[in-house]
């Protein structure tokens, strides 16, 4: 299958959801990029702070950059400029760089809240408790240069579809009720991002508002280029 028939299928996959397709190009050479841009692609998430960078340097400016990858506060400045959505916000320190930055470019930068959903014992990713305090706390609500617009969660690596299913459905669960609760003026819950190739079908089901689809746009990745 090429790039083209891939991202049709999926596109097709998504009508009539209120989900959007993030093509996650991360190790992707630009003539792959640039193949999935003649498709019509317009949404791509990438894990590094400088390969974005670079990447968005060479390719059309109507495509909005994602970033999906653990992001480190000395990082974010090249980024800052033209980032679209900042998907894995894991801890005050960052939004408030993020913040910094934005200021400096006279934008603010979106960004979604990463949950800690998986089994997995990864070091990213806020949990519960965390997040309501977050929210609720007055150094948030001053973050002018900064929008948080939803979460974001990677469930746990498996097979066992059952507990990915529940880790989205706690995810959403999580998402409604916060939507519904009072919250800054910085602070609009309106993107709840899950699903990756292998679990895309489940996130959706789940109430995804962005898959992040790497492999099986692209194929499998290439990490010792
Ligand atoms: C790499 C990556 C993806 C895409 O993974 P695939 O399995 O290739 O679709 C999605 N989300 C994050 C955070 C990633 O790092």
């Amino acid at each position: 299958m090429s790039i083209k028939n891939n991202i049709d299928s999926l596109q097709s996959e998504l009508v009539g959801s209120a989900c959007k397709l993030i093509a996650v190009s991360k190790t992707q050479p630009i003539e792959k990029i640039a193949e999935a841009y003649q498709a019509g692609q317009r949404l791509f998430g990438e894990n590094k702070a400088q390969e974005m960078a670079l990447k968005y340097e060479q390719l059309p400016k109507d495509i909005e950059w994602h970033m999906i990858g653990h992001l480190q506060t000395n990082k974010v400045k090249y980024l800052a400029p033209f980032v679209s959505l900042i998907h894995s916000v894991d801890s005050f320190k960052l939004l408030a760089e993020i913040n910094k930055q934005a200021a400096k470019c006279s934008r603010v930068i979106s960004c979604l809240l990463q949950m800690h959903i998986a089994r997995e014992d990864t070091k990213f990713g806020f949990d519960e408790n965390e997040l309501l305090s977050l929210l609720s706390s007055h150094e948030l609500e001053a973050l002018k240069n900064i929008r948080v617009v939803g979460l974001m969660g990677m469930a746990t690596f498996t097979e066992n579809e059952s507990l990915i299913r529940s880790e989205f459905q706690n995810l959403h669960q999580l998402y409604i009720r916060i939507k519904e609760m009072k919250l800054g003026t910085n602070v609009i819950m309106q993107e709840l991002s899950m699903g990756m190739s292998l679990d895309y079908k489940i996130a959706i089901e789940e109430g995804s508002t962005m898959v992040r689809i790497g492999t099986a746009i692209f194929g499998e990745r290439n990490y010792n280029q």
